[in-house]
């Protein structure tokens, strides 16, 4: 008994990992950011709106206090502005004059951990990362730093006395209870609590049949919304199919997907030597679990697909988190680590068989064959359920698994065009979804008249190549044959209020630089010189 205990505590601390340690700092008061204006006018942009309506422009988008009023079109591409249709600019107002620039709605991250006290990153590295790469919104899953502190930084932020993007909280199911949720009723009264305290949903992670069913339908009564990451400790007997039908409104990852379709058995192919406790094993069975489940376009595939359809219910695949699965070094290597991945979350992501996420104990070139095989099941299934009619939106879990926040976010939009999402499909995913999928899409989401001015503005047209996203931007050869960079998002609006992206980079490149004198630390690779 006190043995099954103790494997108990180990597995609970590891599938809850980021929630059972202390805070870390919070955001220092703002010092970044002009506006809200009386009156803003985006001059000459030209306009991807969100919605699924390709590029238009140029336009001047008028924006007064934090609410786009206008959007005007100004003339025909490649042909001189047409004067007399530009709005006046109002006495006191502010413009940009963004010719050459596009303008897109702010990115929406859907599973965005504010960091812990493991990765060692104060919330200004994390929320400064997520605005230069155009997060405006993020939904907290699981409120590793307590509820309490982030709905602290949720209101701050609400009041732009912080530089941080809206923040959802989602806490993890049975997290602060008074009493251990043992029953039913039990469920709904943490349920109760949780609504109370002031949450916007829950995460869920596995539990008993029964205690999930209460819980879901409880927190769906009282009008909250939530999410699973459904662990292998507990799919089998409560996969995403039925969180669904109980109300529970996304999933994330893909944990209960491939368990939820499978046709000639009911428990994933575990070899007896699986410890769920022993990461590299965990991670290395999950690349062989998509071919495991039905078929693409099988009966089973189709019906499992279209059931979660018809129920409205939203996909977060943070595909981006696994990619160090199919290739190690390329995550590792990534070329903004250097610079902008803080010395502690490097030691975070370096190889350890304690860290979440860290699993390389002996991972080669088997292990990433089997993910990219898994990557081109769970992608066709994730491009399909988009194909027809299915929300799939943006989330990127970063913090983990080689992952810097931000750029993880970028990859993600990357990973979906490997899906065979179309550009356009890539940024409604990350932006009117995403608005959709946390019920704000009457204020947020898109850039339209009567909506809040959160806008993003990149010098390159990201449709081309998503690329231009990254803050460290892609590499192009100008006319002199010179190799240099494009993109970086340019400004990031957010409330009416102007962010220079490149300026909240550089200072995230500050803090980095801060700790790695204070530390003497270099980015070395384990045993290279
Ligand atoms: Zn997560």
């Amino acid at each position: 008994m006190k043995k099954t205990m103790r494997i108990l505590a180990v597995m609970s601390l590891i599938v809850w990992g980021q929630l059972v340690h202390a805070q870390i700092t919070a955001a220092p008061d703002r010092k970044e950011g002009q506006g809200p204006y009386k009156q803003l006018i985006i001059r000459g942009v030209t306009l991807i709106n969100g919605t699924g309506a390709p590029p238009l422009g140029p336009v001047d988008i008028v924006i007064e206090q934090n609410k786009i009023q206008r959007i005007v079109t100004v003339g025909a591409e490649g042909n001189p502005i047409q004067s007399a249709r530009r709005p006046v600019l109002a006495a006191g107002g502010q413009e940009i004059d963004a010719t050459g620039l596009f303008a897109l709605p702010g990115f929406i991250d859907m599973h965005a951990h504010i960091g812990g006290k493991e990765q060692g990153t104060p919330a200004e590295y994390v929320y400064k990362l997520w605005l230069a790469h155009g997060i405006t919104t993020v939904r907290d899953p699981s409120t590793g730093n307590g509820l309490e502190w982030v709905l602290n930084e949720k209101k701050r932020s609400a009041a732009n006395q912080i530089v941080a993007p809206r923040i959802f909280a989602y806490t993890a199911f049975g997290m602060g209870a008074k009493k251990p949720i043992n029953t039913p009723s039990d469920a709904i009264e943490w349920v109760n609590e949780n609504a109370k305290n002031g949450a916007d949903g829950i995460k869920f992670f596995g539990a008993a049949p029964d205690i999930m069913e209460a819980a879901i339908k409880e927190n769906k009564r009282l009008g909250l919304r939530s999410c699973a990451h459904h662990a292998q400790t507990d799919v089998a007997r409560w996969n995403v199919v039925q969180s669904a039908k109980a109300g529970m409104t996304s999933m994330e990852h893909w944990y209960g997907l491939p368990e939820a379709l499978f046709e000639n058995k009911t428990i994933q192919d575990f070899p007896a030597d699986y410890n769920y406790t022993n990461e590299q094993t965990r991670f290395e069975h999950a690349g062989k679990l998509w071919k495991q489940a039905a078929a693409p376009y099988s009966e089973k595939w189709n019906k499992v697909m279209n059931d979660l359809i018809s129920m409205d219910f939203t996909l977060v695949p943070t595909f981006n988190i696994y990619d160090a699965n199919r290739d190690l070094q390329r995550a590792r290597r990534a070329e903004w680590h250097e610079t902008y991945t803080l010395p502690s979350l490097w030691r975070f992501f370096a190889p350890s068989r304690n860290a979440h996420g860290s699993y390389w104990f002996n991972w080669g070139t088997e292990q990433e064959i089997e993910w990219k095989q898994n990557y081109r099941l769970w992608m066709t299934f994730i491009n399909e359920y988009k194909n027809r009619g299915g929300r799939v939106t943006t989330g990127s879990d970063n913090g983990f698994i080689y992952q810097t926040y931000g750029f993880g976010f970028i990859r993600e939009l990357e990973l979906l065009r490997e899906a065979g999402f179309h550009p356009l499909e890539v940024i409604r995913s990350a932006t009117l979804y995403g608005a959709q999928a946390l019920g704000i899409e009457k204020d947020l989401g898109t850039i339209e008249q009567g909506k809040l001015a959160d806008i993003v503005l990149v010098n390159a047209n990201p449709l081309k190549n998503l690329q231009v996203l990254y803050g460290t931007g892609a590499i192009e050869l100008n006319a002199k044959g010179e190799a240099i960079r494009t993109g970086g998002v340019q400004y990031t609006i957010k409330d009416g209020i102007v962010y220079d992206a490149k300026l909240l980079l550089k200072q995230v490149k500050q803090i980095v630089d801060e700790a790695k004198t204070k530390e003497n630390f270099k980015i070395t690779q384990p045993g290279i010189e």
